[in-house]
């Protein structure tokens, strides 16, 4: 793999201040494939600086031409399409068919997304005797997760270059070179130097120093509660825009009119993909009662056949995290039907794909984001029920319902307190605002949602 030793900042690639560096390693065979620099706060100062400077000219930038900027870094990320598919293989170890559909095919459709609604959008809108000018917010820290290494960047970087914002991006220390292949692509694009500017480093210094920085004006966070709780909190005391877009334990609600098997068999592959490291993943199935035996044997059946099919986990810590919980619910009583804390291979940094049933609502398993390949089934008795359990986590991120009459999915679905539910199996819509209800963030990201997070109104009264 191909590693800049340097930052991108100000439209070419510098050495950093910092002599630290980043050591990346490829998670299905724990071989270092790389060395990037592990950038510090004078790095993100002066990157900072860059955005800032470059922000005047491209607010002014006509909404036409940075929708054009945006088309061409579409055209950059799909010409180099295998090449980020091998990089997050390499980086993450995703399977290379969901590297090609998923992390390199969802990131171009949400850029080409985002060149369409720059162009769209109008930026001014009347009001009685007011003109609305909808302006950029300014800089925005970026600071991104590794489990969509693209996805996450291009979520957060095209709805900000579309609005006229400026960018410094801090992206996971485990995945740096799908970032930096980025960079390359918004290089070739022709965004001016200093738009978008990429620090590559560690989150409790590069990350730190960039939410803190008196120089950004919107701090966007993808990652775990527990850092976005502390970047909030950050945010707040400094008056800046904030979007958190946080963990989940999303409810599978399957009611009893459903088509069990599609449901079931459906709701193992949400969770198994990306080998658990989904945030929006359908971590809880909900089953009632009288069919909860027939799904137990049906998921059994489904996740046994994702045993060589799933990647590894991103790191040892994951690895390590994951096997942890797994403990926890065979301590706690839940019932081990597929997989378990064991490594299955003897290197790299696999976790068996595993389900436990006679999972009880107050367990850790059922309450916790894992982030790994772990469904927990659990049994309601009614309705009601159902909606208390679906309802009774800290988080709302995502979720499913399923029934045999769509409009009685979609009552059940308006009862849950949750940013996103898939309707009998409704699809992935990269145009829908996606974000958390509670716990789970603050917040838009995707479509016209996600562009309105970066601009901020001037009312003009005539
Ligand atoms: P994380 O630490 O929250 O990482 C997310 C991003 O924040 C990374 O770029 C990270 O840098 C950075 N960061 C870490 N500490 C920071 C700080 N004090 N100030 C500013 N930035 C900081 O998440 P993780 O440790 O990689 O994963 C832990 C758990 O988070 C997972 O098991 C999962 O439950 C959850 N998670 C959720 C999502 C999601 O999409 N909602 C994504 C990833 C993880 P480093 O890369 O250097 O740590
Ligand atoms: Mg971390």
């Amino acid at each position: 793999m191909k590693a800049h030793d340097g930052l991108y900042i100000d439209g070419a690639w510098r050495p950093a201040e910092s002599t630290d560096t980043i050591e990346v390693v490829n998670p299905a065979d724990e071989q270092v494939i790389g060395r990037v620099p592990a950038g510090g706060a004078l790095d993100v100062d002066t990157a900072v600086r860059a955005a800032r400077a470059a922000l005047p000219g491209w607010a002014a930038t006509p909404p036409a031409e940075r929708a054009a900027r945006l088309a061409a870094l579409r055209d950059a990320l799909v010409a180099r399409k295998d090449e980020i598919a091998e990089t997050v293989t390499a980086e993450l170890g995703a399977p290379e068919q969901f590297a090609q559909a998923v992390h390199a095919g969802l990131p171009i459709a949400v850029a080409g997304s985002y060149a369409e609604l720059a162009a769209q959008h109008s930026f001014e809108e009347r009001i009685g005797n007011s003109t609305v000018l909808h302006e950029p917010v300014g800089v925005v820290g970026a600071i991104t997760p590794w489990n969509y290494p693209l996805h996450q960047i291009v979520a957060k970087v095209a709805p900000a270059l579309a609005a006229g914002c400026t960018v410094v991006l801090k992206p996971a220390e485990d995945t740096p070179l799908t970032a930096q292949l980025f960079a390359e692509a918004v290089h070739e694009a022709g965004v001016p130097a200093g738009v978008f500017n990429l620090v590559t480093g560690l989150g409790p210094v590069a990350g730190q120093a960039l939410a803190e920085h008196p120089g950004v004006d919107l701090v966007s966070f993808t990652g775990s509660t527990a850092v976005g709780k502390q970047i909030g909190a950050t945010a707040g005391a400094a008056v800046k825009k904030v979007a958190l877009e946080l963990g989940g334990k999303s409810a599978n609600v399957i009611l009893p009119s459903a088509d069990l098997a599609k449901a079931v068999n459906v709701g193992v592959a949400n969770v198994m993909s990306n080998s658990g490291q989904t945030c929006s993943a359908w971590t809880r199935m909900l089953v009632h009662r009288d069919r909860y035996d027939e799904a137990v044997e049906l998921a059994r059946t489904a996740a046994a056949k994702y045993g060589d099919r799933i990647g590894p986990l991103v790191s040892a810590k994951q690895q390590a995290r994951v096997r942890g919980y797994i403990e926890k619910g065979v301590a706690e009583g839940a019932r081990l039907i597929v997989g378990g804390p064991e490594s299955p291979r003897e290197k790299g940094y696999f976790v068996s794909p595993t389900v436990f049933a006679d999972v009880t609502p107050e367990m850790t398993v059922a309450q916790e984001e894992i982030f790994g390949p772990v469904l927990t089934i659990l049994p309601y008795d009614d309705e009601e029920d159902a909606l208390r359990i679906a309802n009774g986590t800290v988080y709302g991120l995502a979720g499913a319902v399923w029934a045999g009459d769509e409009a009685e999915a979609v009552a059940f679905a308006r009862r849950l307190e949750t940013g996103q539910v898939d309707i009998n199996g409704g699809r992935f819509n990269p145009l829908a605002p996606f974000g958390g209800y509670k716990q789970s963030g603050v917040g838009r990201e995707l479509g016209p949602h996600g562009l309105a997070e970066y601009l901020q109104t001037k009312s003009l009264q005539f």
